[in-house]
This record gives structure tokens, sequence and C-alpha cells, in this order.
């Protein structure tokens, strides 16, 4: 069989309740492939009636899935992960016939990080640490339990859809919490495909897998009372949603909304390198990412430079669908995702001071492909510096000085990733030391691993995922104490 027939053979267009399959009797949302613009399915959204019908099943699950151990939530995971790497072609197909993502770093790279954090968070459960119990008050003794938090709504966006939902998934259920899924109502395929690699190895409720839009199905999932937690990777504005409907039952929440990263590239720094890296840091997934390297300070002494090698390294990037011969760059998610990249160029190209050195429109082809863009000379105040644009287009702005680099990028309503790129290691240690981001790479950017906590400040949100911060997000540090 070959990729794509496995795809469809893998194409599952039911939600997963209570350990049942089950077609979604809300309206039916068509679902695209990116690369063609074909509807590949129509997915069957939750009714109101499935929601609630998730989230009971989820909170009955509750009580003996949080009563069972690390070590046997661990091996399930462990199981998950196994049967991910086993389906991983599929998963990969699958992926690539709805989002139009190169094949090929899906399976190097989506895959293998999808499996990685399942596996992580399996062994990162049964080594959880805390203050030592000890007598803290004379006749007293204390100890700090970390406990499961309850039932879980984790809404994922579309930009990775499988990798997202397994970076909520994984802590939620090691930590011992039942999770109600709700994946992109764009891109819910992977999901509905983890949902029946998953349906057998946890009890039934522990997962349970919905889809449907916003506005629709994520709304009235997060503001069911029997959700405890919502935890949400999305849009600015539906993390403000999602705090104001929690705070009616005071919900935890979990938010990694969007960014918008500064590069600095210092006078100093290995410009070959960074050309190299940003090539690839401000282009994977299309630039559909909130940690790309999408807004670039290049200081004076090297910023012509820059633009020119930076403007010849990006057009040879090569745009094309999943299996294109050497394809390194997908297309965007959506129409109108693409109407909204094009009109923000649009935009900066009016200006007196920008200059289009790369891209600047879109590729006549089928599908919703988007040539990689470079605008330089743009100034700290345009909206293409300032605004998330999400998709293939890169600001360069010169800079005079580290005060000068570290306020441009510290100006900003964003704070989730940055990185800075000098060889100067005391100047690169004192400019991390003061970015106000989630994360700052120095002399690369965009890597993360599952070790490391991955979130944002300000506006990009709070609530890490990865690490075993994630964990603790996803528990409750609760206070015993015995009186002698
Ligand atoms: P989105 O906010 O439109 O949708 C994200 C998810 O939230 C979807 O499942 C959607 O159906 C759901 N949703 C929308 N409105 C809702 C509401 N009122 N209540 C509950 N759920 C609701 O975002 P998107 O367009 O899918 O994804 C792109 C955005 O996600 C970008 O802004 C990007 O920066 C951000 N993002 C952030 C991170 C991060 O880690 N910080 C990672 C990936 C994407």
């Amino acid at each position: 069989m070959g990729d794509r027939a496995v795809a469809q053979a893998m194409l599952n267009d039911k939600l997963l309740i209570n350990g049942a399959f089950v077609v979604g009797t809300g309206p039916a949302e068509p679902i695209f492939n990116a690369a063609t613009g074909a509807v590949i399915a129509h997915i069957p959204e939750a009714s109101e009636d499935q929601i609630m019908a998730a989230v009971a099943a989820a909170s009955a699950a509750f009580p003996a899935w949080s009563a069972t151990t690390p070590r046997a939530r661990a091996e399930m995971l462990m199981e998950l992960a196994a049967r991910i790497e086993s389906h991983g072609a599929a998963l990969a197909a699958l992926e690539c016939l709805n989002c139009g993502k190169p094949h090929a770093t899906m399976v190097a790279d989506e895959i293998p990080g999808v499996a990685d954090v399942f596996r992580y968070f399996a062994g990162a459960i049964r080594c959880m640490m805390a203050i030592s119990a000890g007598e803290y008050l004379e006749g007293c003794t204390s100890y700090v339990r970390r406990d499961p938090i309850g039932v879980v709504a984790s809404i994922v966006p579309w930009n990775y859809p499988l990798w997202m939902a397994s970076w909520k998934l994984a802590p939620a259920l090691a930590a011992g919490n039942c999770v109600v899924l709700k994946p992109s109502e764009q891109t819910p395929l992977t999901a509905l495909a983890l949902a029946g690699l998953a349906a057998d190895i946890f009890p039934k409720g522990v997962i349970n897998v919905i889809t449907g839009r916003g506005e629709s199905v994520g709304a009235p999932l997060a503001s069911q009372p029997a959700i405890s937690m919502i935890a949400v990777t999305g849009d600015v504005l539906t993390g403000q949603r999602v705090i104001e409907s929690a705070a009616r039952t005071i919900k935890r929440t979990h938010l990694e909304l969007g960014g918008k990263a500064p590069v600095i590239l210092f006078d100093d720094c290995d410009i070959a390198a960074a050309i190299e890296g940003l090539r690839v840091f401000s282009f994977y997934n299309a630039g559909q990412d909130c940690t790309a390297a999408c807004r670039i300070y290049a200081e004076s002494g090297i910023y012509e430079r820059f633009v020119a090698e930076f403007s010849a390294a990006v057009s040879t990037i090569k745009v094309g669908a999943p299996y294109d011969e050497g394809v390194e760059m997908g297309p965007i998610i959506n129409a109108k995702q693409r109407a909204r990249v094009a009109s923000f160029v649009e935009r900066a190209a009016e200006l007196p001071h920008t200059e289009i050195v790369c891209g600047g429109r879109a590729l006549d082809r089928e599908g919703f492909f988007y040539a990689p863009t470079i605008v330089a000379n743009a100034a700290q105040d345009d909206e293409i510096v300032r605004s998330e644009v999400f998709g293939p287009v890169v600001s360069v702005t010169r800079f005079e000085g580290a005060e000068q680099a570290l306020s441009f990028a510290n100006d900003s309503p964003y704070g989730l990733s940055s990185s800075v790129w000098t060889r100067d290691i005391g100047r690169a240690m004192a400019i991390t030391k003061r970015l106000q981001y989630g994360v700052s790479w120095v002399n690369t950017h965009f890597l993360s691993t599952s070790e490391m906590p991955h979130g944002g400040m300000k506006n990009s949100g709070y609530g890490k995922d990865l690490s075993v911060y994630s964990l603790e997000d996803y528990s409750v540090a609760r206070h015993v104490m015995i009186k002698h």
C-alpha cells in the first residue's frame, strides 16, 4: 500500500467518548488538503450532548485513574509511544494529507518527537521531587503530595496537530488526570487516529477526543462545571476568552499563545552559521510556528551583508507538496490564512522605507502556497515587526549596539521565544538574562527538547509544556501535616 492509501486507511471520522467511537451529531466540517485545496473529508463535530457525555465520562473515570500508580500509567504511556512509532508512517501520511507538510520532516522530526513526549512523561512521573518531609513545626510532621487536578480540557491548534496534542495529553495523563482533547476543527485527523491507537490501552473515559469549532465545541467544553483545568495552545484572543470563561468557576488555565520571536544578530556573530540556521528556523512549517525566527535585528556592521546573503539563501528554499523531491517548505494551512499572510506583506510593501528582498507573493499553483518572504529595512513600529503573521514572512531591522537591540527585542506584547547570535559568551549571558522571553537561545533558535520547559511570558501566556514544570502545572502541591 502506498503512503497515501495508508493515510486513507487510518482516516477515522469518529469521536472517542467513554471508550466508544461515535459519529459526531453536530454539523460536519470540511477538512482540506492544504497542498491541493481539495476537500478530503467531512468530520461531524460533537453536539452539546456529546460534549457533556465526554466530560461525564472523564469525570467518572477520574477516581480510578487518579488512584493508579505512576508505574501503571507510565506503562500505558510507553505502550502508546510504541504504537505511535509502529504506526508512524500512517500518522505522518495522514498529517501530510491534511496540512501539506513535507513528508520527510514529518517522519524525521514530528513522529519521533511525539513518541518521545509520551516516553519522557512516562519516565518523569516516576521521578517527581518535592520539599523533604520533616518537622517544620515542633511535634508535627509535614510532607508534600502532588495530586492530579481532575478533568482537563485540552484544546490544540492546527500548526502541529499531533505534536501539540502530545504536549497536552502526555503530562496530563501521566499526572493522573483525565482528558477531553479537542483538536483544531481544521486538523482533527491525527488526533482521531491517535484516539484509535490509545482507546484499548487506557481505561474508558480517561482519554476522550471530540472535534469541532472553537465557538461551538471549544467554548462549551471549557465552560463545563466538571472541567477543572483548561489547557490551550492558540491565539491570544482565544486565551482571553478561555480566561473569561474560567473565571466563573475558578478553573485552572494553562495558556500557550502566540509569539513574535526576536533574533539579535551582533556584528561578531558567525554570519554563515546564522544564515544557515535561520533559513530553517524562520521557515520551518511555513513559518506557522509560534517560535519561528520571524523578527530579525541585525547590527549595522553586518546588516547589508546579512540581508543580501540571507535573501539569496532563502530564495533557494524548495517549496512544494509533501512528496515532491527535496521539498523543504509546504503550504499555509488554508486560503483564509494565506490571504491574511499576504495582506501583512502588502501593507508592509506599501511603506516608503521597506523592501521586499525575497518572495512577497502567493505561488501560482494549486493549494495554499506562499513564497518565503523577507521584508528588509523594517522599522520597529511597523506592523510587520509588531504583529504575529504566523506564516513564511520575516522582517529585518537594523540596530546599533546592545542596548538598542535589547529594547527593540523586549518592546513586544509577546514573550515566548528569542535568540541572540554572538561569539562573545559574556555578552550572550548578559543579553539572555535581560530578554523577557520564556526561552532564549544562543547561536541557535527553535530547538526544543522534552526535558526543557516551553512556555511564554506576557501575551504569549503562562504555563509550561514539556519538562517537569509541565507535570507541576498538571498537578496540585498539597501539604499534609500530622500532629504527633
Ligand atoms: P486558535 O486560537 O484559533 O485555535 C486554537 C484552538 O482553540 C482550536 O482548537 C480552536 O477551535 C480553539 N478555540 C478557538 N476559540 C475558542 C474558544 N472561544 N474557546 C475554546 N476553544 C477555542 O488558534 P489557531 O489559529 O488554531 O492557531 C494559531 C495560533 O496558535 C497562533 O496565534 C499561534 O501563535 C498559536 N500557537 C501558539 C503556540 C505556543 O506554544 N505558544 C504553539 C502553536 C500555536
